[in-house]
């Protein structure tokens, strides 16, 4: 039996068009883009300035603000780590700022930081799964050096005030670094706009390939003091060496075309699946509740706590759906998930929640089907009760 798809936010699949801009940088198109002396180097270096291009263009940066990396996971350890070694060198004392829903790639670095001296405050969420502009002013220090907030959470699908956030770090002179991970390529997003100073990007979230990302830093107003990753050959100016992966590139290049072109239509499109499958839990008296905003939220996340869903049941009787019973960077652990624990939740109704999550490609049909599958579940569990939490 086929499974139906409903998990976008752990990862895409890759959209055929990037598959075929792809494809030469195997094979025949092979060269290495630091041969300066041939044109198989030439082919492969303006390959990489072409997608450079295209992903500077997807958030309004310059080419020369993008570095690529192998993910958003690489990214964000970037940023945290080399930012503390910058001002444990200068002797400087540093506060950084994130908060308790981040992504682990974010949550580890910062204890790593942490114990190497700098001080880090973790913001709360509200019941949004927002955090509270107040409570980012009542953290800000003399010596806040960084702040990292999420734009968008994987679990809950919940967007943070971004222009808000940026205008007072722009204010009190403080990097702001973004984890725009699930943002981008599903709403549209300005780095300028939004005065954004870091931003991590994922090339297989937005139907790109799996192990490529990028990191913008930003060369001016202010320009960003950001010592390099990995150094050796000295490959993206310095500032993270190791060849180029020309293929991956590419792909991330091709996938942020892809999505400038049809971000809008698409949200558009989400959105309307997101209302059409609440509508059908509400049509079959299910009882739920949505976690985190439908306001202030992704177009194409769910994250329900069902209160007649058994865990044991989500194995069994929803074996054809693929969905997240947590984010799949936690899924394999036997705890609760800390972004449903700091949104208030307990344990047992952490256990009872799905994070459904849509994408390119999903239609009615196989919503309808989903929802049918989830239905009969819940009813078979001989619980459904009629009233909504919604
Ligand atoms: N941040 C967020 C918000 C994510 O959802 C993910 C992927 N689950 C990452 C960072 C890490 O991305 P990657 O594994 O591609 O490096």
């Amino acid at each position: 039996m086929k499974c139906i798809y409903l998990d976008y936010n752990a990862t895409t699949p890759l959209d055929p068009r990037v598959f075929e801009a792809m494809a030469p940088y195997f094979m025949e198109k092979f060269g290495n883009p630091s041969s300066s002396s041939h044109s198989y180097g030439w082919d492969a270096e303006s390959a990489v300035c072409e997608a450079r291009k295209k992903v500077a263009d997807l958030i309004g940066a310059k080419p020369t603000e993008i570095v690529f990396t192998a993910g958003s996971t690489e990214a964000n350890n970037w940023v945290i780590s080399e930012l503390t070694r910058r001002f444990r060198l200068a002797g400087e004392k540093a506060h950084f700022i994130t908060s308790v829903i981040e992504h682990p790639s974010v949550l580890a670095p910062m204890k790593r930081a942490e114990e190497d001296g700098v001080a880090v405050t973790y913001l709360p969420i509200n019941s949004e799964g927002r955090i509270e502009l107040t409570d980012l002013k009542a953290a800000l220090r003399p010596e806040t050096k960084l702040v990292s907030l999420m734009a968008a959470n994987n679990e809950l699908g919940s967007l943070n005030p971004m222009a808000e956030i940026g205008a007072l770090c722009h204010d009190h002179k403080i990097y702001f670094h973004s984890d725009a991970t699930q943002w981008i390529g599903k709403l549209p997003l300005n780095v300028d706009d939004l005065k954004i100073d870091l931003l991590s990007v994922s090339g297989h979230k937005l139907y790109g390939p799996k192990g490529v990302g990028a990191l913008y830093i930003r060369s001016q107003n202010p320009k960003v003091d950001l010592p390099a990753s990995i150094v050796g050959g000295g490959q993206e100016r310095g500032r993270r060496s190791g060849t180029l992966n020309v293929p991956g590139i590419v792909g991330l290049g091709e996938a942020a075309k892809i999505a400038v072109e049809s971000m809008a239509a698409e949200a558009a499109q989400l959105q309307n699946l997101k209302t059409y499958f609440l509508s059908e839990l509400e049509k079959a008296k299910i009882r739920f509740r949505v976690n985190g905003s439908l306001e202030h939220s992704l177009p194409n996340t769910l994250n329900i706590t069902f209160f007649d869903l058994k865990p044991e049941h989500i194995q069994t009787r929803m074996a054809k759906l693929a969905v997240s019973s947590t984010s799949a960077c936690h899924s394999g652990g036997a705890g609760t998930s800390p972004v449903l624990a700091a949104l208030g939740l307990t344990s047992e109704e952490a256990k009872s929640s799905l994070r459904i999550s849509f994408g390119r490609g999903c239609n009615q049909e196989q919503l309808k089907a989903a929802s049918d599958t989830l239905i009969s579940a819940l009813n078979h569990s001989g619980n459904a009760t009629p009233s909504s939490f919604l």
